[in-house]
């Protein structure tokens, strides 16, 4: 059972129990604000720690100690072939979730990923800053949409999919269970979509790395792009390798 069932069910039970109380007199109305105040925060801390499961089943870590999975949202972007150099020149396999609407306006680049070996995911067509709001049948349009654009261009039809803003919620678990995606989430983000010091993002990642991890990078930043080479340098010397996410959660990549 999802905590979100689990927290429905309870929610109703306490209730009814209040009003009982209420009834006979043993409490007064206000009581009711009590599990009203804390079903809030959970819905609203469930949707935005897609760690939490709250929704919907994510993928956040894996159990292997020592084996890292990079994970690159948003593209293709302006920082994508700069990223694809060094992964390659350091012989990294990553991943990239891909943005569909980015994918159809640069498909070199998507079939690069595939070329190099890296994964493709899916993170949804538009991105908007509405998606969370949208049905879930028009969420599962713009997973199928962009899984189309990518197959159309790269040959592959991917399986992963990470939601916009790791943020979850009913109608986008609906959507994606009906699309027969895995939700892909991280245990280790690196706000790099936010850092101004190269210093200070890479030793963030680097501290928190502790083994089966999924890191969170954007090629849309320059910074992730400037870190990367000491990045991966600096995680092996600290006896970690790099595999692909899917490989790290023994996942099918395609369907
Ligand atoms: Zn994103």
């Amino acid at each position: 059972m999802r905590p979100f069932t689990l927290a429905n069910i309870i929610f109703v039970l306490c209730l009814l129990g209040i009003d009982v109380l209420y009834l006979s007199g043993a409490v007064d109305w206000w009581w009711l604000l009590i599990p009203v105040v804390i079903y809030i925060h959970l819905l609203v801390f469930g949707a935005i720690y897609i760690q939490w499961n709250f929704y919907v089943k994510s993928y956040n870590k894996g159990v292997q100690s020592k084996q890292v999975a990079l994970t690159f949202d948003d593209g293709p972007a302006q920082y994508t072939s700069v990223i694809l150099d060094v992964l390659k020149k350091e012989g990294v396999q990553a991943a990239f979730f891909s943005i569909g609407k980015n994918a159809v306006a640069n498909p070199e680049m998507v079939k690069r990923w595939h070329a190099d070996g890296h994964l493709i995911g899916n993170h949804s067509y538009d991105h908007g800053f509405n998606f969370d709001w949208k049905t879930s049948k028009a969420m599962q349009e713009e997973i199928n949409k962009t899984n189309n654009a990518i197959m159309q261009i790269a040959g592959v039809t991917p399986k992963l999919f990470r939601p916009p803003y790791g943020v979850t919620n009913p109608n986008l678990a609906k959507a994606i269970t009906r699309s027969g995606m895995y939700s892909i989430g991280w245990n280790v983000r690196s706000f790099d979509t936010t850092a101004k010091n190269k210093a200070d993002l890479e030793s963030r990642i680097l501290k928190r790395l502790k083994g089966g991890d999924i890191v969170l990078l954007h090629d849309s930043q320059q910074i992730t792009a400037e870190i990367l080479t000491d990045l991966i340098r600096k995680a092996r010397e600290k006896g970690f390798t790099f595999v692909r996410v899917d490989k790290l959660l023994d996942l099918k990549p395609y369907a």
